[in-house]
């Protein structure tokens, strides 16, 4: 049987963790605030908001709320970022995605100061992961590598492969996992033989966003599995880009969809945000 990586418990000691540093800072007369914006009023991104917000809350950041119209403009968008960028009393500023169609998702991105760039997107921030040098990384590969190592998975010298080539996932997760010293590939839509090249993976992390997908033809016996999708299926249950059932069997540990990557993302979130002093 495998190993079922619990994300919800490792998440939650990286916010306790989170949450005595905090509480030393108040002691010094240091204050954390992260400023969440909306614009407009899509279902799942009000879900991810409010986990936020109410993640904020547990540790002890203060979460300073802005919910624009759908109509917004770019300009406006731009000009509350700018005031914000401005406002010492503002530490991390984050922008929930996806934004409405009239906006520029990458103008914005580049619009926050990098040293308030707690999400870890803006190019500079990625720029810096590439490098080696210090700075936000993003929350969804940087959770993953807590995750691994925190269950005691050794990424040196291991095959990983990651599926998925996005910004925000598949990316600076292979950039990541090189960093740990892993023999890193990266596989995606126009890769060749698949089947062929995940099953050469002693980790392999999932994030192709098609519900599971999956299944033990692409998994190495003993193989650790991480699985980044979230889907609803016609049930209205959670599932990921991992047909669970089918290859918890043949891993030796696995992520399940609930409770493995996805509350990583709002732990690396609230890191991010203490340690955004740091670099102000
Ligand atoms: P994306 O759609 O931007 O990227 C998907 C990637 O998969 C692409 O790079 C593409 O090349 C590759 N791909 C698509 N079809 C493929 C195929 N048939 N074979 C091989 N590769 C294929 O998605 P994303 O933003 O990287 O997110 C991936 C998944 O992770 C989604 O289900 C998303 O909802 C989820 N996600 C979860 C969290 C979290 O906190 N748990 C965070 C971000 C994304």
């Amino acid at each position: 049987m495998a190993k079922i990586i619990d994300g919800k418990a490792i998440s939650t000691q990286i916010k306790d963790e989170c949450r005595e540093r905090v509480t030393a800072m108040k002691e010094q007369g240091q204050h954390v605030a992260l400023a969440v914006i909306q614009v407009g009023n899509d279902p799942a991104s009000s879900v991810y908001v409010r986990n936020k917000k109410k993640a904020c809350e547990y540790v002890g950041i203060e979460s300073l709320s802005y919910e624009l119209s759908e109509e917004t403009t770019q300009e406006e968008l731009l000009s509350l970022i700018e005031k914000l960028n401005q406002d010492q009393k503002v530490n991390g500023i984050l922008v929930q995605l996806p934004l409405p169609k009239q906006i520029d998702e990458d103008t914005v991105i580049r619009a926050i100061d990098p040293r308030k760039d707690v999400d870890g997107f803006h190019p500079q921030s990625v720029g810096a992961l590439c490098i080696g040098q210090p700075g936000f990384l993003s929350c969804t590969p940087a959770g993953i590598i807590e995750l691994l190592k925190r269950s005691g998975v050794v990424i040196e010298g291991k095959e990983c492969v990651v599926i998925g080539r996005s910004n925000i996932v598949g990316k600076p997760m292979a950039i990541l996992l090189l960093r740990e010293n892993g023999t890193v590939t990266v596989a995606h839509s126009r890769t060749g033989n698949l089947k062929e090249v995940c099953r050469r993976a002693d980790i392999l992390v999932v994030a192709v966003g098609k519900p599971k997908m999956i299944t033990r033809e692409y998994v190495k016996e003993g193989a650790v599995v991480i699985d980044v999708g979230i889907h609803r299926n016609a049930e209205n249950k959670l599932c990921g880009d991992v047909d669970f059932a089918d290859v918890e069997p043949v891993c030796s540990a696995i992520t399940p969809v609930p409770g493995g990557v996805g509350p990583m993302t709002i732990a690396m979130l609230m890191h991010n945000c203490v340690e955004s002093l740091k670099l102000q």
